[in-house]
């Protein structure tokens, strides 16, 4: 077979962001392996159209329908091959072409839970940084990606790693044979040495210049909170099966340990690099093979010191409402993300202050009554009423900032 007939065919949901970014870093090295079939987004068209421009990719589409139609006729102006869907439906028919067998999950938030999903049940072969999927509906979608025989590759570093350190093969939501726990590593944040009183007083901005990554502004704040370190705790528990008392959280500042896997037989084994997310995305595209992703080296000698320390739960409580969520089951943990998209939301509009993201987070997990998720509309149902409590406490809460 020539190289062009194995070239995947990858469609981007959540291509005009960060992760969208660093994957098309990567696709673009690669001509011969990787050719871009979609592109989704939300409404920035115009960053949307700079990509139709370069890529030429045969679909793309945007949630919202008005920037769509602005899209659309700036592609026909321009004479671009690319077929424009719009909304909801044009979001699913993207994520379930038949033309492509790779879907790259990069939308943010509990938005993206239903095109990764119709993804799974397609049996596409997914590249998954959109953890909501897992946070909101992870029994579901592990069993839909096992039912319509989808591939998961985990593309959040720290999975990502975890998943290079797990026996070759190891079926997704399956704990393999002598694995004793996960140790998942955390940067700390750009916060990590900040007092209780200092917390109070952090900014948006502040809160989104992290030390070690470039992220988006929603899981830069996350990160700053550690509640990004407390979804990861839910999102490996269905990755890779295992319990809650298996998964442990390490800080380490330098973020060149991405996680560890602890064996029975007292191993440690762990993935290196620097942190970019071009090296899980290179690995997850090229899997089970390996290809550049553009990350220098990493020169061990230069980065001297590699230090470890536990978490500081009680300036960082959001970890334990993730493990508290976690135990709850059901809707627990779709109702823990929702309040937080609200809360970070307040939060970066100024609205809220940074300590008061954690109270809005406890005070809806304890007020919202626990149900069973068996569908994705228990999902999007459990996150639209957990959103609606979250607002309302959002708008009484004293602003500490
Ligand atoms: P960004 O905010 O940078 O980008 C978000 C993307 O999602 C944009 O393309 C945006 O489109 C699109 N989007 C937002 N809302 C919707 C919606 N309702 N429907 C369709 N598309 C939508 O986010 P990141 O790239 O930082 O993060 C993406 C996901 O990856 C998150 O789940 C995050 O937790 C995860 N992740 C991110 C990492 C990182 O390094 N950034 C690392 C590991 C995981 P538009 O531009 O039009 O608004």
């Amino acid at each position: 077979m020539s190289a062009m007939q194995n070239q995947r065919q990858i469609t981007i949901l959540g291509a005009t962001g960060s992760v969208g970014a660093s994957a098309l870093d990567v696709i673009a090295r690669h001509p011969d392996r990787f050719c871009l079939t979609a592109l989704a987004a939300n409404r920035k068209w115009e960053a949307l159209l700079d990509l139709a421009r370069r890529f030429r990719p045969p679909y793309a589409a945007l949630l919202d329908t008005k920037a769509a139609l602005d899209f659309e006729a700036a592609v026909e102006r321009e004479g671009l091959p690319t077929r424009v869907l719009a909304g909801v439906d044009g979001l699913l028919e993207v994520a379930t072409l038949p033309e492509a067998d790779t879907v790259i999950a990069a939308i943010v938030g509990a938005a993206g839970l239903a095109p990764t999903l119709a993804a799974a049940r397609a049996g596409k072969r997914i590249l998954l940084a959109n953890k909501e999927t897992l946070v909101l509906a992870g029994d579901l979608f592990i069993e839909a990606a096992r039912s319509g025989g989808a591939l998961l590759l985990p593309i959040d570093s720290e999975h990502n790693a975890i998943f290079q350190c797990l026996p070759a093969q190891a079926p997704s939501g399956c704990k393999p044979a002598g694995v004793r726990r996960i140790l998942l590593t955390a940067s700390g944040g750009p916060f990590w040495s900040r007092t209780q009183a200092e917390l109070a007083h952090v900014t948006p901005d502040e809160a989104c210049a992290h030390p070690r990554w470039r992220m988006g502004r929603k899981i830069s704040v996350d990160s700053a909170t550690m509640m990004n370190k407390g979804l990861e705790v839910i999102e490996a528990h269905w990755l890779f099966g295992c319990a809650r008392g298996e998964i442990e959280v390490v800080i380490h500042p330098e973020s060149i340990v991405h996680s560890l896997v602890e064996y029975l037989d007292g191993s440690v084994l762990a993935q290196l690099s620097h942190p970019d997310m071009r090296t899980p995305l290179a690995q997850a595209l090229a899997w089970p093979e390996r290809v550049a992703a553009g990350v220098s080296p990493l020169d061990l000698a230069q980065v001297g010191a590699l230090t470890f320390a536990a978490p500081d739960r009680q300036r960082f409580p959001c970890i334990e409402l993730a493990y508290q969520a976690l135990a709850a089951g059901g809707s627990a943990p779709a109702v823990l993300n929702a309040a937080n998209e609200v809360a970070v939301g307040a939060f970066l509009e100024r609205r809220l202050g940074f300590l008061d993201i954690p109270d809005v987070c406890a005070e809806t997990l304890s007020r919202f009554p626990a149900c069973t998720i068996a569908s994705l509309e228990d999902a999007l149902e459990a996150d639209r009423a957990a959103r609606s409590l979250a607002r309302g406490l959002t708008e009484e809460h004293p602003l500490t900032a």
